[in-house]
């Protein structure tokens, strides 16, 4: 019987509760398709500070070096915002574990199913399909971690501060090559977001995406945006986008607008795909839910579990290569929520239920 390993990380604030609900779903699916789950439950970022004094532990890290994926929750939260920010739960845990494990892909779906439109702040007129689209992001590279990155005092007592934006053509092929993979799994369309009229770094981005994708990809469908425009076709047009692939800073940016047009944080799912392999022969990676630890809910049991969930779903689809069980996950949530079962943050008219109600849906739904 096939073993997936893996290491469980719940975190904070609505973290554990939305986790469990995966596991469920996981074991689930593990037993119908006969697949044997193997994984460790450890601490990160709040939690861990509290009992190990670090919000990531070397035994959580070692764990994850052991394991084959990482089903990550979300960190941080009120009780540890007054640390020094280096030692703060997400910074702590979250960037070096990126750094640790090369997570150079984030791959974020997003997904607006149509029965849900009123969620989106857009006019329904504007998303009469929903919205479904993939936004594809340089995560190690970009201005986030070029050198030099200082702050200095100039000789007449001013502050200067630089960041420096790199990029190499190894590193845009690599995330290329993800795009090209995600495209294809879909509508076979990639649009390529950069600034190629001021930055030198997006010149090269532009080239060699061109170049790239003319050599491995004929059959996909090319186009490319300039970021700022790219924001405003977001907010105005998001049925024209099917795979959208750009560098760190504008990914961050843009994934987030596109995470605000889909409504709520509790439906958005992410990977994050290292550049090794596991033994599987397949992306290691970290999966995690779009949002964060949600205080303003945590502990009353009515956060959303779907973002939890179809993480876990991207996790059998990308580290295990069960594509089948992923599409099975993703078609209960899909069920459940076009039925009516809603947590409070996507009920709108209807009854909310609560995370464990709205779990138990989508479990009766994969039957
Ligand atoms: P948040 O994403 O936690 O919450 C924003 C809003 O979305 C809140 O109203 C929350 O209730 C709602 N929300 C989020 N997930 C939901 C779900 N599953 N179901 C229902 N509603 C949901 O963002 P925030 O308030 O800016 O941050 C709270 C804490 O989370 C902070 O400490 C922040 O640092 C941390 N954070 C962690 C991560 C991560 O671990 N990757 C990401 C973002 C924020």
């Amino acid at each position: 019987m096939d073993t997936l390993k893996f290491t469980v990380l719940p975190g904070d604030g609505i973290g554990p509760e939305v986790m469990e609900t995966a596991l469920n779903v996981l074991n689930h699916v593990a037993q119908k398709h006969q697949f044997t789950l193997q994984y460790e439950q450890c601490y990160v970022g709040g939690a861990a500070i509290d009992r190990h004094g670090m919000a990531l532990p070397t035994a959580t890290l070692e764990a994850c070096r052991h394991s084959d994926a990482i089903l990550f929750g979300s960190v941080g939260g009120p009780k540890w915002e007054n640390l020094p920010p280096e030692e703060q739960p997400e910074r702590a845990s979250l960037l070096p574990m990126r750094k640790a494990f090369s997570l150079f892909a984030n791959i974020r779906p997003g997904l607006l199913y149509p029965e849900l439109a009123d969620a989106s702040p857009l006019k329904a007129t504007r998303i009469p399909q929903g919205i479904d689209m993939v936004c594809v992001r340089e995560l190690t590279g970009g201005i986030y971690f070029g050198q030099p990155k200082e702050t200095t005092t100039l000789d007449n007592g001013e502050k200067r501060a630089v960041d420096s934006m790199v990029y190499h053509t190894s590193e845009i092929e690599r995330i290329a090559d993800v795009a090209i993979e995600t495209a294809r799994g879909r509508g076979k369309k990639i649009c390529s977001v950069d600034k190629a009229n001021v930055l030198a770094t997006s010149v090269l981005w532009r080239e060699t995406v061109i170049k790239y994708l003319s050599e491995k990809a004929p059959d996909i469908k090319l186009s490319h945006l300039y970021v700022d425009n790219a924001a405003m076709q977001l907010a105005g047009n998001p049925g024209q986008f099917d795979v959208i692939l750009t560098e760190n800073m504008f990914g961050d940016i843009l994934s987030d607008l596109m995470a605000s047009i889909c409504g709520s944080l509790g439906m958005l799912a992410s990977a994050s795909l290292g550049a090794d392999k596991n033994s599987h022969g397949l992306p290691f990676g970290l999966y995690e839910p779009a949002g964060g630890t949600a205080p303003d809910i945590a502990g009353q049991g009515v956060a959303n579990p779907c973002a939890q969930i179809l993480s876990a779903a991207l996790m059998l689809r990308h580290s295990f290569g069960k594509s089948q069980a992923a599409n099975e996950i993703e078609h209960a949530v899909r069920q459940t929520v076009s039925t009516g079962t809603r947590t409070q943050d996507i009920a709108f008219d209807t009854k909310s239920v609560s995370t464990q109600q709205m779990a138990q849906a989508i479990l009766s739904h994969l039957e």
